[in-house]
């Protein structure tokens, strides 16, 4: 399988555009040494000119613009983008839904809590509908494999078999209460964990930490993308003054105790790299000590372009 980062910072980019941290003022002025970065966005594929999308980013229309891969092949309308498969309803993995409303019939996974959250109180996904066939919704269910891509000629060894890791998050903030009570907890934030041909990737752009299993589903997978998004549990403390903690936000810190690096020192064939970096992190820097300190403790650092194939 082919796996291709369209975008690797978290909500906002790097740099964002309201914020002054060290980050994002030492990057525009061109003193830091990183790269900017748009909204956590990747891309899978199974067989060539066939791509899936996980999540969809706010960023979507440009990061598509920008990969020749993702351009129409035919004469007339379409893509070669043959599903989206959403990690949760957070608006930084599904407002780009909205980039892929022109009349193009799209195929969505996604749990079925995600579903009713995204298109129950959300009138404006109404404008998906308006396709011939309509955008079909389909839902995916938590622990089970199931097969997301099949190729209809016969490429040998093509299909691409997903499952839901339930990760233990929370549903985003603007699900009514009445919804909320309506919906399965467990479906709120997952990764997705992909097979093909004996090859397994996981992606959990979101990462809470709770419980062994995302522990154990890693440890088994030849590539792990996982939730980079904060260095430290007070970063939006400490940087802005106020906010919450990265693990009340539903992200486990990379430093600390119990943190990413520690819970996951892995010696076998794991590669494991950090996605959804928070403009905030000092590990965008690579001639900080927490970047040196990531990279010593066998990690990469998404990009925006980087490829991986498995
Ligand atoms: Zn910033």
């Amino acid at each position: 399988m082919r796996i291709k980062v369209l975008g690797s910072a978290a909500g906002g980019g790097f740099p964002q555009w309201n914020c002054r941290c060290s980050n994002c003022d030492r990057l525009r002025s061109g003193v830091l040494k990183g790269r900017a970065r748009t909204q956590a966005q990747v891309a899978i594929s199974s067989v060539e000119g066939t791509w899936l999308l996980l999540n969809a980013s706010p960023d979507l229309r440009q990061q598509l613009s920008e990969n020749p891969e993702f351009a129409p092949r035919e004469k007339t309308r379409s893509t070669p983008i043959a599903a989206i498969i959403l990690t949760s309803a957070d608006v930084d993995c599904m407002l780009g839904l909205l980039h892929l409303r022109e009349f193009e019939p799209l195929t969505i996974y996604s749990t079925l809590s995600v579903r009713r959250a995204l298109t129950e109180e959300n009138t404006l996904f109404r404008t998906l509908k308006r396709s011939n066939p309509p955008v079909q919704w389909e839902i995916l269910p938590l622990d089970r494999l199931i097969p997301v891509f099949q190729p209809t000629a016969p490429t040998e060894n093509a299909s691409l078999f997903c499952k839901a890791v339930p990760l233990g998050g929370n549903f985003p903030d603007y699900v009514s209460d009445a919804l909320r009570l309506n919906l399965n907890e467990e479906e709120a934030v997952i990764g997705l964990y992909f097979v093909q041909n004996e090859k397994r990737f996981l992606y959990a752009p979101t990462l809470p930490g709770r419980g062994q299993d995302w522990r154990r589903c890693v440890s088994g997978c030849d590539l792990a993308l996982l939730d980079g998004t904060f260095w430290s549990d007070d970063e939006m403390i400490k940087v802005h003054g106020s906010g919450k903690t990265a693990r009340n936000m539903g992200h486990l810190p990379l430093s600390g105790a119990q943190g990413l690096l520690e819970q996951l020192q892995l010696n076998g064939d794991v590669r494991r790299v950090l996605i959804h970096l928070n403009n905030t992190n000092p590990a965008l820097d690579s001639e900080s000590a927490a970047n040196r300190a990531v990279r010593d403790a066998g990690w990469e650092i998404a990009h925006d372009g980087m490829e991986f194939e498995l």
